[in-house]
């Protein structure tokens, strides 16, 4: 059965992350397409053309991106992959990388193309070592074929690939911290501006994309934008992968459209929820966005609907939370997990998701104060927006959004 019209496709197709049968479906073609025959500007314009938004969670025009690099820069200019992919409920990165390797390498070909770029970085978390495994016999085999080296396919153009397990940080997925990570130095977000585009890896312009994002590229340079916006909506277009999990009948990644219900998603795809449980609520983009209500759930999966119901798309994590569930104690859970990977930079996120913690663990075990929601609130305040980079803001809008719909449960612990 197929899982989704594009990347899922043929996703479970055996032997696919060998070359032969990567080549068998019209692997490569877009890179045969596109290098030496197409000029960098026109392949950055299709990919606007296309659409296409970051599927690492920010959501920011590819294209857009890639037209940020400074043409006129003496510097070499680079390529990293974030395939980092560590916000809990997430897992689609995984099983796209080990099941087709090569449409990731395809890829980065042509978004280094696209840059003037002759080295990409593919970042992999930690405990992605066995996928590393397979990414680096795929880099072997592309390199064997003349797909990577210095004349990839004939044309003339030069570039590699190199692969670099991370040490498991969270932090890592921020894209200026896995810069300094794969720099060899600690995993902490810089400043910006300046821009990865401009001054990134190595001080050089690099343009860091998601996993799921690079592999849409061949589709869009193969078949054009238009073809691709046959799915999704105006400004939230083509498909997106979301990995379900929580107490439906058939967890796992799904592509849809974006657009789609996500009430459809949960109860057709997923096949609903298991028997005895029923539906509280939705986390729908990783555990750092503020949870949906079940009176929500026909809220459609796209970037704007999301926004205009105060969460977000995000990475496409959607965990479902059943009724059995205590919203406290799943807080709990998560607040624990941004103070454990908190970088401890900046005094809001540092101490303020210790104190949520600690807030949280009081209300769950039963010693929380009548004051204690209204303090877990006001940390939450001066935590958002007030971060040096995204974590902290992730830490702060579970426990806002939890308060917004579920004040109840916290009263009830009280
Ligand atoms: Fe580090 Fe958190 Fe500050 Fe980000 S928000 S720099 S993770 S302490």
């Amino acid at each position: 059965m197929s899982r989704g019209p594009l990347l899922f496709k043929d996703i479970d197709t055996p032997g696919l992350a060998s070359l032969d049968t990567y080549r068998k479906g019209g692997g490569y073609e877009a890179v045969t397409a596109t290098l030496g025959k197409i000029p960098a500007d026109q392949v950055i314009e299709v990919v606007k053309a296309s659409g296409l938004r970051g599927r690492g969670g920010a959501g920011f025009p590819t294209g857009m991106k890639w037209s940020f690099v400074p043409k006129a820069s003496p510097k070499p200019r680079y390529i990293v992959c974030n395939a980092d992919e560590s916000e809990p409920g997430t897992f689609k990165d995984r099983e796209l990388m080990e099941k087709n390797p090569h449409l990731l390498l395809e890829g980065m070909i042509l978004a280094g193309y696209a840059i003037g770029s002759h080295l990409g970085y593919l970042y992999l978390r930690g405990e992605f070592e066995y996928i590393q495994r397979i990414l680096d016999k795929a880099i072997a085999e592309a390199r064997a074929a003349g797909i990577l080296g210095d004349n990839v396919m004939g044309s003339g153009y030069r570039f590699q690939i190199h692969t670099h397990l991370g040490a498991g940080a969270y932090i890592c997925g921020e894209e200026t911290a896995l810069l300094s990570s794969l720099e060899g130095y600690r995993g902490q977000p810089r400043l910006k501006p300046p821009f990865p585009a401009v001054e990134g890896l190595y001080a050089c312009p690099t343009v860091v994309n998601n996993t799921e994002t690079l592999m849409v590229v061949p589709h869009v340079l193969k078949h054009g934008g238009a073809w691709y916006r046959q799915w999704g909506t105006e400004k939230s277009a083509g498909t997106k992968v979301f990995s379900v999990s929580g107490p439906v009948r058939r967890p796992g990644n799904y592509e849809v459209p974006l657009g789609y219900s996500m009430k459809q998603l949960i109860e057709q795809d997923c096949g609903g929820m298991r028997d005895g449980f029923k539906l509280k609520a939705v986390i729908p983009g990783g555990s750092s966005v503020p949870l949906l209500p079940a009176a929500d759930l026909d809220t459609p999966l796209d970037y704007e609907s999301m926004n205009a119901k105060g969460t977000f798309l995000g990475s496409g994590g959607v965990i479902v939370i059943d009724d059995r569930t205590c919203i406290v104690d799943a807080l709990w859970n998560i607040t624990r997990f941004y103070e454990h990977e908190s970088c401890g930079k900046c005094t809001p996120c540092r101490e303020g998701t210790y104190w949520m913690a600690e807030v949280l663990e009081r209300l769950e075990n039963g010693a929380g104060k009548d004051s204690d929601i209204d303090l877990l609130a006001d940390v939450a305040d001066n935590i958002l927006g007030k971060s040096f980079c995204a974590l902290g803001d992730a830490a702060a809008m579970p426990v806002q959004g939890a308060l917004k719909h579920f004040r109840g449960g916290f009263e009830h612990h009280v």
